[in-house]
């Protein structure tokens, strides 16, 4: 299990050549590893994993590092006293969680009621077929009437399967840590897909990742309204529209 942060002398720290800290999540001692070759991370003394949610790599890393120190690696604590180490925690207590490997839904469903108020961010690079399944499912997007959003009548012939039925707003990155193409401006957008759906059709918004970590660390959700009121507003409106016709 691989850390940013560890506590020394019960402050947070990241890693230094020598330096032995505490685990933040089961307080068991961690030694700083900084070799050459690998990102400069803490690990504990003995196989331990303490959090079996954890997950850690150069891509989470890169991500992690977008948003303030004080926000990374953050203890969250449940009410029945379970604690998992957040990757980012914002000071409004909005979770942005990175997953690069695999779910199963149950899964899945377990950490979105244990984080409640949190986006997903999805490594998209992780199986070679995701983001050619994504350019092809794109060509039958329509619009979603305002900037940014478009509507997805078979999100399961876009998306990885595990995903598309997720509580909380999933965000698909397949750009990961693959050099910037400038060609492929699709790449290098994040598509958010919402929960929920709007006349069977799910809403999707395209995002740069400029913009969503901007937005994330002001206002939960990157929206004025939550995630499912946006989708409710959709079903209405889309119910008006096939009055009309
Ligand atoms: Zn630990």
């Amino acid at each position: 299990m691989k850390m940013k942060y560890a506590l020394v002398n019960n402050e947070r720290q990241e890693p230094q050549s020598g330096l032995i800290g505490k685990c933040q999540c089961c307080n068991s001692p961690v030694v700083a590893k900084c070799g050459d070759l690998r990102v400069h991370h803490w690990a504990h003394k003995t196989k331990l994993q303490c959090d079996p949610w954890w997950e850690e790599s150069e891509w989470h890393r890169a991500w992690k590092e977008q948003f303030p120190k004080e926000w990374q690696e953050i203890i969250h604590k449940a009410e029945n006293d379970e604690k998992h180490i957040a990757d980012v925690k914002t000071d409004q207590g909005f979770v942005i969680e990175f997953q690069h490997s695999h779910l199963d839904p149950q899964e899945r469903a377990a950490r979105e009621a244990f984080y409640q108020n949190m986006v997903w961010v999805v490594d998209g690079t992780r199986l070679k077929r995701d983001y050619p399944r994504f350019l092809e499912g794109r060509k039958n997007f329509t619009s979603g009437y305002k900037k940014g959003f478009s509507l997805v009548h078979f999100p399961e012939e876009c998306f990885p399967v595990a995903w598309i039925n997720s509580s909380m707003m999933v965000i698909f990155d397949f750009q990961g840590t693959l050099p910037n193409d400038p060609q492929d401006g699709m790449r290098n957008t994040l598509w958010g897909l919402f929960p929920g759906r709007a006349k069977g059709r799910a809403v999707l918004m395209g995002i740069s990742r400029q913009d969503f970590v901007m937005t994330a660390m002001k206002q939960p959700y990157l929206l004025p309204e939550r995630p499912h009121e946006l989708v409710n507003a959709y079903d209405k409106l889309l119910a008006e529209l096939e009055e009309k016709r």
